[in-house]
């Protein structure tokens, strides 16, 4: 097993177990040990694994058809998930396109942008505003908006023009005696100032994670604050692109997370949640004006890979979709949302290192800090959230660790998102495992009974 590279790991000699099966919220190691998959690898799991549906589905479409390049045909799966998806879609978002993941679709979100200023007469409109502390993927124009810097240091002079605000960040962010609407206009605020300076006539889109995901472990936005940055974009005719890659298809309790938000971006990309990792697929889903502009413009959209819409990725989408509808998962992801931040409360609460804990649904964060009061971050030396992974994999749990400096900020974060079959007791039982770990790791010890 020494040919697959892993030097995307901090340390590509360490050796992983070896992952033999998955049952349900369970992943087994060839050694037989179990783990609760409490973060879904990346939030991609959103249906554990195994699922007989989902697997059954996939070997029916292989059955049929695994693979037909989309400039010959359609399929029936692509078609039909295309439609379901576009019927749950916040209002006119309507048409979908699909690719293998989640950065492929935002360089496809970026592109198609840049193209509608183009089909309207507006080819000055060229840069892209993004926010600090976010990740929108790994392929050029995806990193370049993305505003984690040490990812992206090495390749700069290679990146598109992107421009950055501020972060919707209460925790952090938001100033002693700053009301959250006070807070929010503030923020709306930056974000019109950042497209007077670069020239409004010039700004194609503005890009936002609508839960941020890897880069601060699971932040909501506070109320409203969409809706202010919604009407600065269409104060100055600049597109609204939200990120849903981790945050979308029932991660937050609502299939897209927007809606919570009440408001409608003209671009949303999704990918981990919607194939469930049962196969690699994302989505970019733009709304009925920039489509019309595309088709009554040059034709088409100047983009493509060989594995759009396919057919067997799709097939397995579409049985994920099927269960969350049909079983009625988001209600439970909503439940079990609310008695999961409930129990990290009431188990951490005095525990002197953890800062913050936030999410929406079964996205949950804990913000790990050197001292509560003063919510000064962990020493970024002490890798504590890489410790906080090993001490819960050791205890039979998997979850999302981040740490370091982002953006000049640092910081230790852990991200859980357990699939959205989880029950009562299993949450019960993830936070038992995490907050031994959490004390192992940060050297303190929470109550007994926790
Ligand atoms: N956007 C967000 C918000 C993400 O969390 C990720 C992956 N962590 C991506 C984009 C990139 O997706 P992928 O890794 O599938 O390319």
């Amino acid at each position: 097993m020494d040919h697959m590279t892993h030097i995307f790991h901090r340390n590509p000699r360490q050796s992983l177990p070896v992952a033999v099966g998955g049952e349900g919220i369970e992943l087994i190691d060839q050694s037989g040990k179990r783990y609760i998959d409490a973060c879904g690898g990346a939030a991609v799991s959103c249906l554990g694994h195994g699922h007989p549906r989902v697997v059954n589905a996939i070997k029916a479409q292989v059955d049929t058809l695994a693979y037909a390049h989309t400039s010959f045909f359609t399929t029936a799966a692509a078609e039909e998930l295309a439609s379901m998806l576009a019927a749950s879609a916040p209002g006119s978002l309507n048409h979908v396109y699909f690719v293998s993941g989640g950065s492929e679709a935002v360089e496809a979100g970026l592109k198609l942008a840049r193209q509608y200023y183009v089909e309207i007469g507006q080819a000055q409109r060229r840069f892209f505003i993004a926010r600090r502390q976010s990740y929108h993927g790994n392929t050029l124009a995806a990193l370049s908006i993305g505003g984690n810097a040490w990812r992206r240091e090495a390749f700069l002079p290679l990146l598109i023009p992107a421009h950055h605000v501020a972060p919707c960040y209460a925790y952090r962010d938001q100033l002693a005696g700053e009301s959250d609407a006070q807070y929010v206009q503030r923020l709306a605020d930056e974000l019109e100032q950042k497209i007077l300076e670069i020239g409004s006539d010039k700004v194609a889109t503005f890009v936002a994670e609508t839960v941020v995901g890897a880069t601060a472990g699971a932040v909501p936005p506070l109320a409203d604050y969409f809706r202010k940055i919604r009407a600065v974009c269409d104060k100055y005719g600049v597109l609204l692109m939200l990120d849903e890659v981790m945050s979308g298809m029932g991660r937050t309790g609502y299939l897209f997370a927007c809606e919570e938000d009440r408001v409608e971006p003209d671009i949303v990309i999704i990918a981990k949640g919607l194939g469930a990792g049962y196969q690699p697929i994302g989505a970019m889903i733009c709304s009925d004006k920039i489509f019309n502009a595309v088709v009554e413009g040059s034709g088409f959209f100047q983009h493509g890979h060989t594995y759009i819409g396919h057919a067997t990725a799709c097939a397995a989408a579409l049985a994920v979709q099927t269960v969350i509808q049909e079983e009625n998962l988001l209600a439970n992801v909503r439940q079990r949302g609310e008695q999961l931040q409930q129990r990290l409360r009431e188990v951490f609460a005095e525990h002197p290192h953890v800062g913050d804990i936030r999410g929406r649904g079964l996205f949950v964060g804990v913000e790990l800090v050197a001292d509560r009061a003063s919510k000064q971050p962990l020493a970024p030396a002490q890798r504590t959230h890489a410790k906080v992974k090993a001490e819960a994999m050791a205890r039979g749990l998997l979850v999302y660790p981040m740490g370091g400096t982002i953006d000049g900020r640092q910081g230790d974060h852990v991200l859980l998102a357990p699939p959205f079959i989880c029950n009562a007791i299993d949450i019960d039982e993830i936070v038992h495992r995490l907050a031994p770990a959490i004390d192992a790791a940060t050297g303190y010890a929470t109550a007994p009974g926790s």
